[in-house]
């Protein structure tokens, strides 16, 4: 491809894509794929000579696109709905252009300043003090994993040349979301030393049991060294009380993680901050613009006001590698595992910038406003209950059945293409979870929604009597 195909496809590219978003919703949210289907279609081999751009995109349009889930697509309510925006699409495009490499300041100045210049400006947008180092990992679970990482480094230093010292003891909810427990047993900590603390009636970690079990466990002669509450929990967005756990965390001196990956967006919101109080007592928090900041994926922006301890943790310069020293040169390769590094600042910079923190809180803020005025409805109906409080915007629900009959209107919902909910269990029964994200969502979205599970629950009790 010479400069000037390379031009004109990529108008036809960007045209491509300002359709698909324009005309977002007339695709099935969840495609009529089958597993297998599309690797069958597809050749086995790659070719030997190279094919023409038009073929290329002609399979990409008709082989590609009907297999997709639409992210994008306004009535995709499962997991925690996300959305891209067009000024991260943008900058998205400038980084492939591009294709530096952060490793280093000197391999990429202008990436290395720029994440430290908008980490800077979402650590004010939350609210954090200036004292938190931010750096950008791939996603939540990486960032937890080396903030973990940072806690064994701080409890047992030796663990760099020795391996990890017996005794070691990290803590979390039984409601935090499985990376926790994963980075536990990447690190070596074992999951017998993972102890997932219960929770109240609102799904938040009960502190005084965290306090107990700490407790419990200094007399057995362990060593506490992690402590991880969330912020926005993944089932239900429930807030831990991160001040009482941060008395606990001092209290035996272990590090402090927040997991704030969805619910530390909304602290961008003012009258939302309080959310993240006791944060700043944090060694680290971890929060994801790729979730609710109309980032694309991937970006996950960590902080700790540690630097030095997770720099302790990782750096190991090989000669090929080692730069001057300066003090206004932050090597990033030395806070992680990873050495090369994309450069993920320049969309978070282009989405800041254009929608201003008071466009962000604008769009977070409606979305809030939206479950809580669908999650009223569901209350006032009947057929439904609401199963966990809704701090955020995300509504835990089921329809009062069994879970047999619950499950059967999740697939009906999502078979239908014109949604597409995502579940978890709660108190032992199946619960309907509609997280509202996506940039693109309107009220209108959540009516139709909302007539389609009451006509699904409507057909499940037709078929429950018809049964009996
Ligand atoms: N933490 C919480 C609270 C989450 O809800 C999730 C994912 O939904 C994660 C961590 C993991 O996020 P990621 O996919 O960025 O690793």
């Amino acid at each position: 491809m010479d400069n000037e195909e390379f031009r004109r496809y990529g108008h036809q590219v960007v045209d491509w894509m300002a359709d698909y978003l324009k005309d977002i919703r007339q695709y099935p949210v969840l495609p009529h794929a089958k597993p297998g289907e599309l690797m069958d279609r597809l050749p086995a081999h790659a070719p030997d000579r190279g094919e023409p751009m038009d073929a290329i995109l002609e399979d990409f349009e008709g082989s590609i696109v009907p297999a997709l889930t639409h992210w994008n697509h306004p009535r995709f309510f499962a997991y925690f709905a996300i959305s891209g925006s067009y000024p991260g699409i943008l900058a998205e495009m400038l980084a492939g252009a591009l294709n530096v490499n952060g490793m280093l300041w000197k391999s990429c100045p202008a990436l290395t300043e720029l994440e430290q210049v908008t980490l800077g400006w979402l650590r004010e947008w939350i609210g954090l003090p200036e004292e938190f180092f931010g750096i950008i990992y791939d996603t939540a679970s990486i960032s937890t994993l080396h903030a973990i990482a940072a806690a064994r480094e701080m409890a047992d230093p030796d663990a760099r040349t020795r391996g990890n010292a017996a005794g070691l003891v990290m803590y979390t909810s039984e409601q935090a979301h499985s990376s926790v427990e994963k980075a536990g047993i990447t690190l070596g900590i074992g999951q017998d030393n993972i102890r997932k603390i219960p929770v109240d009636g609102a799904f938040r970690m009960r502190a005084d049991v965290l306090g107990e079990t700490v407790a419990r466990d200094r007399r057995d002669g362990k060593r506490p060294f992690c402590i991880v509450p969330t912020v926005g929990t993944t089932s239900t967005t429930s807030i831990d009380p991160v001040n009482a756990i941060a008395d606990v965390a001092e209290d035996c001196g272990a590090w402090l993680h927040v997991d704030a990956a969805y619910g530390g967006a909304a602290a961008v919101v003012p009258e939302m901050q309080s959310i993240l109080d006791g944060c700043r007592r944090a060694h680290s928090l971890v929060v994801n613009p790729h979730k609710w900041l109309f980032t694309p994926v991937d970006c996950s922006a960590f902080y700790t006001r540690k630097p030095e301890i997770l720099r302790q943790a990782f750096a190991l310069v090989p000669e090929y590698l080692r730069t001057a020293d300066d003090p206004r040169a932050v090597n990033y390769m030395d806070y992680g595992v990873q050495l090369g590094r994309r450069f993920r600042a320049l969309k978070l910079w282009f989405v800041m910038r254009h929608f201003g923190r008071e466009g962000i809180a604008e769009l977070i803020r409606r979305h809030i406003a939206y479950a809580q005025r669908l999650a009223g409805l569901i209350r006032d109906h009947p057929d439904f209950e609401i199963a966990a409080p809704t701090p955020f915007s995300l509504i835990c629900f089921r329809y009062r059945g069994s879970d047999d009959e619950n499950r059967a209107l999740l697939d009906a919902v999502n078979g239908s293409g014109k949604a597409f909910l995502s579940h978890t269990v709660l108190d032992g029964k199946f619960v309907l979870r509609l997280a509202i994200g996506n940039i693109a969502t309107e009220w209108e979205d959540l009516e139709e929604t909302w007539n389609l599970v009451r006509r699904g629950a409507r057909n499940t009790a037709l078929s429950r009597s018809s049964a009996e």
